[in-house]
């Protein structure tokens, strides 16, 4: 049970109220103005309501609304509308005609050895009346292509390259044949899913949602609890975004009108397979179905069957009719105008579109966003107005490729590289109460400060409640042999590795800004169905819309603090610790990666490896490493002792935006090799959406592709270097 739906308690607990210490200091503040910032702040806090946040979720949530819908197109008038009242200024709807993906019919029957004709539909729940809207969607997963086959099951497991080799090794061939892989957990990305299976030869590719995972295995399923129930399907893009995101057609440039566009068979990123995903209802005759060997332990699932392996003696008829082709998706732009650095923007961020209804996801978001700009319209019409601009929008098309997003960063480039302070992005706001916060290891520690400024409903401050939520995961890690501290220090409260899967993509690998991702969650079982509604939301996620409002004040006090601090909070010393743990653990994966000089380190592998140029020394790397943190720590103390008293704003001027090239400095124009989009060299994602922290590196050092690796070596060095020498430059303008 969370903590969420233990009304009495958390009642009992809010009499203790307020719990809060005032703060004194705030990162990147003079005296004088942190105290007009906590006041900024507290005034901030006031405003929004469950009350106010229950009634928006409401109306985003009363119909489904996939990219590309009427009433998803609706809905972005709806933004501007209301963000025309709250007071946000320069509202724009911008419109890109991008590849989307619609479904129009699906059909799956088993032939043999005995007749089923799959429901592909999710049975309504009396308890839940949204459940009966005719409006809602069968089984589909975007960008498959149509087609229609018949072809014996093979089952593999989650669908990874490993569990084809295990396939093999069985005499078990996929080749024309159609596989059935389950929704993995930990999650993993479905679109590599069909990746691997289009280069295995499959045919075709079912995903279907075992019970093991998201099902009445975990706890009671809806609507008695927050797991999914038996007709649960899980829907979601295929998509290759992993390679470029956003418009198929237009990799790596805005689909504005007279745009070129690649014809779809050379677009990269689009699948070539076809793919449905399936309840469980519909796959268990499949399964129970199978003959060929019985599948090892660890491929059994939930369903009280044994899963065999398969490829003979099931056989179905697989038919699916899509309509894939160029339609328009509409970004939703406001901003409230800086008061006095209107040129220097905070960019604030969250996906309209939903598989369904979207009740955790991103309406959730939806409706925290529309509280948050509320919050700051009524801020601005009393008079105060953030230093600096803060851009809110309000994304199509996250959940076919990162469409919107992409496309707006892509179009707005070389502004956001000039203007751009950071971009924050609330996907799911909340699904439960354990708080998630997520940033580039220069914004770590001001968001971990800015944590404690805010009440979790809990009654401990947000920093309390992260720590426990931190504190509780590590142990669970520990208890299955992932970590070995148990200790939650400050450093370690912030995620800093960062992959794919949502809206902050363009932001950090493409345009070269500082991200921070902010997310509550907890037992959510419904994720992309039918049944990730209102009803759901108001039972198990956030029945008390608290989450959704403490969402609102945590992403706008963020904001505020980036939009008025006088010197930007980054912590460059931070980052570089951060980087020199990337390089370690690098190198304790690859026993080819050697540290010289570092005592302890040198593997024996390496030393031992008869051929002296099947290793890598990153000796040159880690004392880069360490010239930027020793810069990095000195300016820190400059920053510091200047913002002790009053900061010249020609010298604030030339820090800020020194400070804010940093990011930009860690991009390579070139990309990581193979995936030329990506061209941050500190963060990137594997196919399956997971972090990959130095990408370009590890990847050639997984390889073994030395020539790469010591090339990706080198581009790192020279960042440092150059970012080393940037921040000395900055401490030069200092007279401390
Ligand atoms: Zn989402």
């Amino acid at each position: 049970m969370t903590l969420s739906r233990c009304a009495p308690i958390v009642l009992f607990l809010l009499s203790y109220l307020p719990t809060i210490p005032a703060q004194t200091s705030i990162l990147g503040f003079t005296p004088a103005s942190a105290a007009r910032e906590t006041a900024v702040e507290t005034k901030f806090k006031s405003i929004p309501t469950p009350d106010q946040e229950r009634r928006q979720h409401r109306i985003f949530t009363a119909e489904p609304h996939i990219a590309g819908s009427k009433r998803n197109n609706e809905l972005a008038e709806y933004i501007r509308d209301e963000w025309k009242k709250q007071g946000l200024e320069d509202i724009i709807i911008r419109r890109y005609d991008v590849y989307g993906t619609n479904p129009k019919s699906a059909s799956l029957e088993m032939i043999a050895p005995m007749h089923y004709q799959a429901v592909l539909r999710e049975a309504p729940l009396d308890a839940d009346p949204d459940s009966k809207n005719p409006a809602i969607s069968g089984a589909w997963l975007g960008m498959s292509i149509s087609g229609e086959i018949t072809a014996p099951v093979v089952y593999a497991h989650s669908g990874n390259p490993e569990d084809y080799d295990l396939l093999r090794k069985n005499g078990i061939t996929v080749k024309g044949k159609i596989v059935l892989v389950r929704y993995s957990n930990p999650y993993s990305y479905r679109g590599f899913k069909a990746l691997t299976a289009q280069r295995e030869g499959a045919a075709a590719i079912l995903i279907y949602s075992d019970p093991a995972e998201d099902g009445y295995k975990k706890g009671k399923v809806d609507p008695d609890g927050p797991w999914g129930p038996e007709y649960k399907i899980q829907r979601g893009a295929i998509t290759y975004d992993f390679m470029v995101p956003g418009d198929p057609l237009t990799p790596g440039w805005a689909s504005v009108p007279g745009a070129k566009r690649i014809p779809i068979d050379q677009a990269m990123s689009a699948p070539k397979i076809m793919a449905l995903p399936l309840s469980w209802h519909d796959a268990k005759p499949l399964l129970e179905n199978m003959d060929g060997p019985l599948a090892p332990d660890s491929w059994q699932g939930g369903l009280p069957i044994p899963y065999h392996l398969g490829g003979e003696r099931v056989k179905v008829h697989l038919k699916i009719e899509m309509e894939n082709g160029t339609q328009p998706y509409y970004v939703v732009e406001g901003r409230i105008r800086g008061a006095k650095l209107p040129d220097e923007w905070i960019v604030l961020g969250n996906h309209r579109d939903a598989w369904v209804f979207g009740g955790v996801d991103p309406s959730s978001g939806t409706a925290s966003m529309m509280e948050l700009t509320r919050a700051l319209g009524q801020l601005t019409k009393q008079g105060m107005r953030p230093r600096r601009t803060i851009i809110v929008c309000s994304w199509d098309g996250e959940e076919v490729g990162l469409t919107g997003s992409t496309e707006w960063g892509e179009q707005f480039a070389s502004e956001l590289r000039a203007k751009a302070v950071a971009y924050i992005n609330v996907d799911e706001a909340t699904s439960g109460p354990n708080f998630h916060g997520q940033a580039v290891a220069s914004l770590a520690p001001m968001l971990v400060e800015t944590s404690r400024s805010l009440q979790d409903p809990s009654g401990k401050s947000l920093y309390e409640a992260w720590k426990a939520t931190v504190a509780r995961e590590k142990e669970e890690g520990k208890q299955s042999g992932q970590m070995n501290d148990s200790g939650v220090a400050n450093e370690t409260l912030a995620d800093t590795r960062i992959g794919s899967g949502s809206d902050h993509t363009v932001f950090l690998n493409f345009v070269g800004m500082p991200v921070i991702g902010l997310q509550f969650d907890g037992d959510y079982g419904v994720y992309h169905s039918a049944y990730d509604d209102f009803y759901w939301m108001n039972h198990f996620g956030d029945p008390g819309y608290r989450y959704h409002t403490l969402m609102s004040q945590l992403w706008g006090v963020t904001a505020l603090r980036l939009a008025n601090a006088d010197l930007l909070p980054f912590d460059f010393a931070s980052y570089a610790a951060n980087i020199r743990q990337f390089v370690d653990e690098l190198a304790a994966k690859n026993k080819t990666v050697i540290l010289s000089g570092v005592a302890g380190s040198r593997s024996e592998a390496a030393t031992e490896s008869k051929d002296l140029v099947s290793s890598l020394d990153l000796a040159g790397v880690l004392k880069a490493i360490d010239t930027f943190e020793a810069a990095g720590k000195r300016l820190n103390e400059s920053l510091t002792h200047t913002l002790t008293g009053p900061i010249d704003p020609k010298v604030a001027l030339t820090l800020n935006h020194g400070m804010m090239q940093v990011e930009r400095n860690w991009l390579n124009p070139d990309g990581i090799p193979g995936r030329p989009w990506f061209k941050h060299i500190l963060y990137g994602a594997r196919f399956t959406y997971a972090h990959l922290e130095l990408p370009g590196l590890t990847e050639a050092v997984e390889a073994q592709d030395w020539p790469t690796a010591k090339q990706q070596a080198e581009i790192l060095q020279r960042a440092l270097e150059n970012n080393t020498k940037l921040l000395d430059e900055l401490r030069s303008h200092l007279t401390n």
